[in-house]
This record gives C-alpha cells, structure tokens and sequence, in this order.
C-alpha cells in the first residue's frame, strides 16, 4: 500500500489532447489537478495582482484581473512569457503541493494526474512521480487549435513559449498516444494504466 497519492504529470503539445486524457484518468477514479484553472484562481491574490501590474501595467477588468487581458500582455514576446512563469509557476506548483497534501492527510493514496502543459519548463519534474507526455501529430494539433478559434500564427506564438515537443517527449517518462479516434485515445489511458499497475 502506497502511503501517499501518485502523482503523473500530463504533458504535451497545444490540443495535443491532455485535459481529453486527463477526463479518462478521472472516470477510472483518479483525482485531476488542473494547472491552467489553479493560475486563474491565483490571480486576484493580492500579491500577485501587484506582480502582475508591475510586469504588464493595467490587465485588470473592473477590479479583477482579466484573463484574456493578462494573456495578450503576457503572450506578447518571449520575454513577457518569461516574466508571467516567473510570477505564476512557483504559486502552481506551491497550490498543486498543498492539495495534494490535503488529500494524503485525508487517507487518500490514488491516482492524481496533473495537466500541467508546462510542468517541465516550470521545473515541476520533481514534484510528480511520473511525467506521461500525449503524443498526437502535428497536423491534428493544428486542426484542432483551429476549431478552438487559434489561427495557426496564434499556435506558433504561444508554443515558441514552450520547449519544442521533441525535448517534452524525450524529458517524459511515459508515452500515451493520440493519433486516432477518441475510442483509440481511451485504450491507450486502459493500456497505459494495466503497464503502471502493481
Ligand atoms: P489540450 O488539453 O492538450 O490542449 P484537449 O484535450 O483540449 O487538448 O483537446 C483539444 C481538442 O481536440 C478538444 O476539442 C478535444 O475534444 C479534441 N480531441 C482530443 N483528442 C481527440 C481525438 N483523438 N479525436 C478527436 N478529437 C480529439
């Protein structure tokens, strides 16, 4: 019996499809963390309010800072991407670490699987057990991105931000691949659990 949660990371490409596998994770009974609806709900901590402003001026809306806002300043260049990491990452990663030990001090010793695209430039390796990377190409990604409204300039921008997949791939400890339909996509989570198990 373990005598704490295990912890995956999920990492991959933009609409590579991790919240999908993270959804499948969560319907065969783990716990799901996600790292983009933990930021958010940091963002009207009053210090980072105060971070947030000093980096990128007004990206507040009525008093509240304004998600889309922030991400137009902070999407701008490389360096205003270096700039909201810094603010925001070490704050996931502190929120990720005080839930989970919420979970543990309350019996819990399951499956919690992190969709964090960017676990590993956040040097959050260290801080899960497993990184498990899903790997769909390239093409689909882009299709994908479209129909969620991003043209293809708009991918391009936001994953220069990122390390290239290639080096997410290599850095992972486990590979879930999603080139096909969604019935392929949860016999790969089926398959990837029945490997991992005791
Ligand atoms: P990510 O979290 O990596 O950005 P998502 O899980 O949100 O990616 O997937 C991006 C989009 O692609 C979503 O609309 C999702 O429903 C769709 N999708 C993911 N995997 C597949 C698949 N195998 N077949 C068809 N659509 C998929």
């Amino acid at each position: 019996m373990n005598d704490r949660p295990y912890l995956i990371g999920l990492v991959g490409g933009i609409a590579s499809g991790k919240s999908t596998v993270a959804r499948a994770f969560e319907r065969r009974g783990a716990r799901v963390l996600d790292a983009d609806t933990i930021a958010k709900g940091l963002l009207d901590l009053p210090d980072v309010r105060r971070e947030l402003a000093a980096a990128f001026g007004d990206v507040e809306t009525g008093g509240r800072v304004d998600p889309p806002k922030l991400a137009k300043a902070a999407f701008a260049t490389e360096e205003s991407g270096k700039r909201i990491n810094a603010i925001m990452h070490p704050r996931v990663a502190a929120e990720v670490a005080r839930i989970v030990g919420e979970w543990r001090a309350a019996g819990y010793r399951g499956l919690v699987v992190v969709d964090a695209p960017l676990l590993l430039e956040a040097g959050m390796r260290s801080s899960v057990d497993a990184v498990v990377y899903v790997d769909a190409p390239e093409a689909a990604r882009r299709e994908r991105a479209r129909q969620r409204g991003w043209a293809d300039a708009e991918l391009d921008r936001r994953e220069r931000l990122q390390w290239p997949v290639e080096r997410k791939k290599a850095a992972s400890d486990a590979v879930i691949p999603n080139a096909g339909t969604p019935e392929e996509l949860e016999a790969a989570v089926d398959e990837f659990l029945k490997r991992r198990a005791p």
